[in-house]
């Protein structure tokens, strides 16, 4: 069972964003943005997961340190599995199944899912703060998430 509370983090549409896009490029994220994460984590306990497609990329970590999120703050199984092909369901969100095959292997007394995508499980939906993409993670988000990770 993992003793900390989780934070499964989304970045594209969460601290992504096209404003950010428009201010510092493809994938620059915004050192106030990642702030709004730490700030999360420091508040809670919580240590990170990501869910992102960026968990793929072989720098994601470093792209995130050189923002402000720092190599300390992750979870030890850092990233959501990717599901085979054959092992997605019809109808069912592939995000929200990601997620929960991490879940059922961890068991985390508390989590947070911070993702604009609605694509979530129905279990999950109380703990999932979906962030509008037009604007991108806010503080009211962030203290919803506080909230939820501290019960
Ligand atoms: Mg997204």
């Amino acid at each position: 069972m993992a003793a900390s509370p989780l934070v499964y983090l989304d970045i594209d549409g969460v601290i992504v964003t096209d404003r950010s896009t428009k201010l510092g490029g493809a994938g620059y994220i915004p050192p106030g943005s990642a702030a709004m994460v730490v700030d999360i984590l420091d508040q809670t306990g919580a240590r990170l997961v990501v869910a992102s497609t960026w968990r793929r990329d072989a720098d994601c970590r470093d792209k995130l340190a050189k923002a402000g999120i720092g190599q300390d703050r992750y979870f030890i199984d850092w990233r959501t599995p990717d599901l085979l092909p054959e092992e997605e369901i019809a109808d069912v969100p592939i995000r929200g199944s990601e997620i929960d095959r991490h879940l059922q292997r961890h068991r985390p007394a508390r989590y947070v899912i911070i993702d604009d995508d609605p694509g979530m499980l129905p279990h999950q939906k109380h703990f999932h703060i979906q962030v509008d993409p037009s604007i991108g993670l806010t503080w009211t988000d962030a203290e919803t998430a506080i909230a939820l990770l501290r019960g």
